[in-house]
């Protein structure tokens, strides 16, 4: 994203978190504060070319609020990342924590470098060194600053993170605390891989459930059969693309950088994704037509899920969306002028903030297991089970009536990691959408951003309030 898009983007954030302090009441001075950044570290440092020479690499780290610590937000490698992207994601990140009760302030990084044209080995280099610069200057750590995997980083990256913060501080026994969305074998847990995915399906369902607002929507209740297209197949999208499948929905459409692809009847999310892994590219995909990859957020469909980059939908073409629900799975989507349009039309708009916060909750869980060392379900899933059983034993005593195999092993079966994890998450998403929805009704004249807005500047306000800074 070029420079002034991403000023952009820093005043669509700005702009939608004065749109919600319009409807508050707050002491002067503290909405001015909970609106801006509280530091950003900007940084560069030289990297040996494989072909010889040195590359100078510009890198940030924004930590927006310290309201409650540590603060946390991912890393993005992308050659477009600049300042106000960052800055922008930051602030995102202190009201998505806030949404969602994850106790954390907000912080984003980013590094201006193109992975898909760097080795691995370079990559590495790169992570090392980026980690380094910031246990220098203490924007890193369990207690102070956790990272996490965003646009262009993985589960690998996350991975040479906890390994140079760990080499930097020997015997420090929650250094694997530093970073989330690790691999499991390196302290991840299961379910983050997915989460942020699986977490754009609960929030989608909640709305999908919301009488008041499908009728507004003119929508039938329920996933099935919902006609759905998803922008970005990558960690939020593809996981995002196959729950919805998984829960109903029709996918009449998918998009990717190279090309995008349409079929009325549905299309078989992991069948796309084998045959993009096979081929390179999403085009040519069996029995679906090929279109431009901008084309697909203007099929006719119920829900546009669009995750892969910001302001994606403008003033330019968000007259040509289709779609009833607008779905974030991606940070900032939507531009301001876009959002208008698209509410000029009557389209709800399920804001990012919310919607994409499954990967920041399911990082807590994990951030919680680091701090622990013990996998969530380890010291009592064998006891469930053990009293589940002896309940059922002595129902089937009592009735005289014996369980088949299967419907005993659903009542006996304790709850492994996954399960609690997944649970945890159904459980946020459905609490913090009941909650933007009482901002809403609250507030009748606030869209969803504005009510998701209201609902987390709120909760920031009390933690000052009640820490007795603005009496
Ligand atoms: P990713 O790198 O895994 O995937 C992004 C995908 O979008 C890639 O497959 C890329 O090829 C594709 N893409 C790029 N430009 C495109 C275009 N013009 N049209 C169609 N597809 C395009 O990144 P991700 O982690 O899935 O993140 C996507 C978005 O979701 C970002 O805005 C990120 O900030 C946000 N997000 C991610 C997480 C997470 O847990 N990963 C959590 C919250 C928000």
């Amino acid at each position: 994203m070029s420079e002034s898009q991403s000023q952009g983007f820093l005043d669509t954030v700005n702009q939608n978190f004065d749109a919600a302090a319009s409807f508050l009441d707050y002491p002067p001075g503290l909405l001015d504060q909970i609106k801006v950044c509280n530091s950003v570290y900007k940084f560069r440092f030289p990297v040996r070319r494989e072909g010889g020479g040195y590359e100078v690499i510009e890198a940030w780290r924004a930590e927006h609020s310290h309201h409650k610590l540590p603060v946390k937000g991912g890393i993005r490698y992308s050659p477009d990342v600049n300042e106000d992207e960052v800055l922008a994601l930051a602030a995102l990140m202190t009201f998505k924590c806030a949404i969602v009760d994850v106790p954390f302030g907000g912080a984003k990084g980013g590094i201006k470098i193109d992975p898909r044209k760097l080795s691995v080995e370079q990559l590495e280099r790169i992570t090392r060194r980026y980690t380094a610069e910031l246990t220098k200057k203490n924007f890193i750590g369990p207690g102070i600053d956790v990272p996490a995997p965003d646009y262009g980083t993985g589960p690998r990256e996350m991975s040479w993170i906890a390994d140079t913060y760990a080499q930097f501080h020997p015997g420090e026994i929650d250094a694997i605390g530093c970073v989330t969305g690790k691999p499991l074998s390196q302290g991840g847990i299961r379910g983050r891989k997915e989460a942020t995915g699986r977490g754009v399906f609960f929030g989608v369902r909640e709305a999908l459930a919301d009488a008041e607002l499908l009728k507004e929507l003119g929508l039938s209740a329920g996933l099935a059969g919902k006609r759905a297209v998803v922008q970005g197949l990558g960690n939020v999208g593809s996981h995002a693309a196959r729950f919805l499948q998984e829960g109903g929905a029709l996918i009449v459409g998918l998009s990717e950088w190279e090309g995008a692809i349409a079929n009325p009847k549905g299309l078989d999310v992991a069948a796309v994704l084998k045959h993009r892994a096979a081929t390179g590219k999403i085009s040519g995909f069996p029995g679906a037509t090929d279109i431009p990859s901008e084309d697909a957020l203007f099929l006719d469909c119920d829900i546009l899920v669009p995750a892969a980059l910001e302001n994606v939908i403008r003033g330019s073409n968000a007259g040509r969306v289709k779609a009833k629900i607008v779905a974030e799975g991606a940070n900032g989507p939507i531009a301001a002028d876009g959002d208008a349009i698209l509410k000029q039309k009557g389209v709800c708009v399920i804001p990012d903030m919310y919607l994409n916060a499954g990967g920041v909750t399911v990082s807590y869980f994990e951030w919680l297991k680091n701090l622990s060392h013990v996998r969530f379900g380890r010291m009592e899933k064998r006891f469930e089970e053990m009293s589940a059983a002896r309940m059922v034993k002595t129902i089937e005593g009592a009735t005289g009536k014996a369980l088949g195999d299967t419907e005993r092993k659903l009542l006996i079966h304790g709850a492994e990691e996954e399960d609690l994890v997944n649970s945890g998450l159904e459980e946020t998403m459905s609490v913090a959408w009941n909650q933007i929805r009482d901002a809403q009704r609250k507030h009748p004249k606030s869209d969803l951003r504005t009510a998701a807005f209201i609902s987390a500047i709120d909760k920031i306000a009390v933690s000052y309030l009640e820490l007795g800074i603005f009496p």
